[in-house]
């Protein structure tokens, strides 16, 4: 019998296979199992969260993934800025300790530090290059290596691409469940059910779904304040007639350096804001009061 859904604990699921030739096999990750009750999406073969670590403590998989021009930063620069505005709704007074797990550039806690005065930013970077970046440019910042080692009440954590990384999302969301301050919010985002539209489920082991990630939530005894998909690639779009100019317009707000028509220009790319038939998923939770 097949190993159970870690979400529903369920044994029946709908196949999905790959096209071999198109099969990037860093993790030799070949088809997708959907689960038929509550509708993760589970990476097959299963892989334990030791073999997850040690691959991305090798590197291999941030070499091969981390685009480091300054194209790529600034879109990252641009999703931070609507990822710190978006949580803003949902904060009843100003939140003093943030935790972001994966923080990559750091681009959320620039936006959090400039939102919320005298906050402090704190977050977990594998890459030390990254991390050492974060520590000079975002002031009152402090890094933290394991999840282990974290007891502060965080008012936001932002996990934030990280869920579909993993082998359990309940012991993730579980483990940062319990550092949240008694008000305090979880911001998670990942792809929506990307494995529909890619060639291949590396590098991802989960894919979730508005209805997994409701029943993620219910499993972890928390609360949904708000679950919506959003963002649309604009410039693939076989409808739109000019999809190489918004792309033009970015890279050259990002030559001469202009935040505000880089913002603009990436959002009209990428639609943070629209929720329809969004390519990714975020939640707002929050613990049972
Ligand atoms: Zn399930």
């Amino acid at each position: 019998m097949s190993k159970p859904c870690p979400i529903c604990g369920c044994h029946e699921y709908d196949h999905y296979e790959y096209s071999r030739e198109n099969l990037r096999n860093s993790l030799n990750l070949t088809s997708v199992n959907l689960c038929k009750s509550c509708n993760l999406g589970l990476a097959m073969p299963r892989l334990k969260q030791d073999t997850l670590d040690q691959f991305y403590k090798s590197g291999s998989y941030w070499d091969s993934q981390t685009s480091n021009n300054k194209f790529s930063i600034v879109h990252q620069k641009v999703q931070s800025f609507y990822r710190v505005n978006y949580i803003k709704s949902f904060l009843s007074e100003k939140p003093n300790n943030i935790l972001d797990v994966g923080a990559g550039n750091g681009f959320i806690g620039e936006f959090t530090q400039a939102s919320f005065p005298g906050s402090k930013y704190f977050f977990l970077e594998p890459d030390p290059n990254l991390s050492n970046k974060i520590l000079n440019r975002v002031t009152d910042s402090k890094q933290f290596s394991l999840v282990e080692s974290l007891d502060e009440g965080f008012d936001v954590i932002f996990i934030n691409h990280v869920l579909e990384h993993v082998e359990n999302p309940v012991t993730l969301i579980n483990q940062y469940k319990k550092l949240l301050s008694p008000r305090g919010i979880l911001y998670i985002e990942t792809p929506n059910q990307d494995f529909k539209f890619k060639n291949s489920p590396f590098p991802h082991t989960l894919f979730f779904s508005k209805k997994s990630m409701k029943n993620l939530i219910k499993k972890v005894e928390m609360n949904v304040l708000d679950l919506t998909s959003f963002g649309r690639m604009t410039f693939v779009d076989p409808t739109n007639t000019t999809p190489k100019l918004l792309p033009r317009l970015f890279a050259m707000s990002v030559r001469v350096n202009i935040w505000f028509a880089q913002r603009a220009f990436n959002n009209l790319m990428f639609r943070y804001n629209d929720p329809t038939n969004g390519i990714w998923l975020r939640a707002i939770v929050r613990s049972y009061n």
